[in-house]
C-alpha cells in the first residue's frame, strides 16, 4: 500500500493519470483530517470499490442534496450503477457531477477516553460526471458488471434481460475521474496519561458475511446450490478472522 501522493496537493482539475497508475490528489481529493490515513494506489481503490455492496450516490437535485443507497459495479475505471427507467436520481445525475462513496467498517474502536473511541473503516470516495448510457451493448455490459459485482458467476447463469426488460431500466457511468481512499486501522489511541486507567480498550471487529442460501420455497426441490452461489459465503469474514 502506497500513502504517498502522487501530485502537488494544490493541484486542481480531474486526475489525469493513465489508468492504472497512482491516484492523483486534487483539490477537493485532498484529504484535510488524518491525511495519514490516505492512499493514492490505484489498487486500494479498486479494493474498497470492489469489496463493497452497496455504494451512495451523491447529487444535487433540483430541491437540493440528495444521497442515496443503491447496487453498483466496476470495470477498470468506470463505476456502473442501474435503477428503474424512472429512478428520478439516476436520471437527473445524467450529465452532472456526481460524489459516489462506498464504506466498509472493520471494527469498532474502544478507547479508554471517550473522546478517543473510533472505528476501523476502509472507505472511497468518488467524483466525476456521471453519463446514462445508450449503446445497447455497453448497456448490457454495465448491467452485467452489476450483477457479477454482488455474485460473481451470476450472469453467465441466468437469462439475460430483454428488450422489454431494458426499456425499463436505465444504466449511469460514472468516471473515477477523482477518487480518494482513507482507511483506519489499529488499536485506540489514547492519550499517555489514560492508559492506566482500569478501562477495557481493544477493538471489537466487524465483518460482512453471507448466511447458508435458502431456496425459493416455489422452485422445485432437489436442486443444488450453485457454485457461484456457495462461493459467496467464502467472500467475506471478519477483519483478521
Ligand atoms: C465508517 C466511518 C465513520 C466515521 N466517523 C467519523 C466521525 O464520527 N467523525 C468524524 O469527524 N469523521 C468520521 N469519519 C471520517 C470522515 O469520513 C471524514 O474523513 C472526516 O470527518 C473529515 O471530514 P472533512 O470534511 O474534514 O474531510 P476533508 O479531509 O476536508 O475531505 C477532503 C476530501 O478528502 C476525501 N475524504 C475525506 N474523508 C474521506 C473518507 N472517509 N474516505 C475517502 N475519502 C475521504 C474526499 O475526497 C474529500 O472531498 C468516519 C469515516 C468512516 C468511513
Amino acid at each position: 500500500m502506497n500513502s504517498t501522493p502522487a501530485a502537488s496537493p494544490g493541484q486542481t482539475g480531474p486526475d489525469t493519470t493513465p489508468p492504472g497508475g497512482p491516484l492523483s490528489v486534487t483539490d477537493r481529493t485532498r484529504l484535510r483530517r488524518h491525511a495519514e490515513r490516505g492512499k493514492t494506489d490505484r489498487d486500494d481503490l479498486y479494493e474498497v470499490l470492489d469489496a463493497g455492496v452497496v455504494c451512495h450516490l451523491g447529487l444535487v437535485m433540483a430541491g437540493g442534496p440528495v444521497v442515496l443507497p443503491t447496487a453498483y459495479g466496476r470495470r477498470d475505471d468506470t463505476l456502473y450503477l442501474h435503477g428503474s427507467s424512472a429512478n428520478r436520481s439516476l436520471l437527473a445525475a445524467d450529465g452532472k457531477q456526481v460524489c459516489v462513496t462506498v464504506t466498509h467498517i472493520d471494527g469498532l474502536v474502544c478507547a479508554r477516553a471517550a473522546f478517543n473511541h473510533s472505528i476501523n473503516y476502509r472507505s472511497a470516495v468518488v467524483f466525476g460526471v456521471a453519463h446514462k448510457i445508450d449503446d445497447r451493448s455497453e448497456r448490457l455490459q454495465a448491467l452485467e458488471a452489476v450483477t457479477e459485482h454482488l455474485i460473481p458467476g451470476r450472469w453467465a447463469a441466468v437469462r439475460s434481460p430483454t428488450r422489454k426488460e431494458l426499456a425499463a431500466t436505465i444504466e449511469l457511468a460514472v468516471p473515477h475521474a477523482e477518487a480518494s481512499v482513507k482507511i483506519r486501522t489499529g488499536p485506540p489511541a489514547d492519550e499517555p496519561e489514560d492508559m492506566d486507567l482500569p478501562v477495557w480498550a481493544g477493538v471489537v471487529p466487524i465483518g460482512l458475511a453471507f448466511g447458508a442460501p435458502q431456496p425459493d420455497p416455489s422452485a422445485p426441490p432437489g436442486r443444488d446450490v450453485p457454485a457461484h452461489i456457495a462461493a459467496l459465503t467464502r467472500r467475506y469474514g471478519l477483519p483478521g478472522g
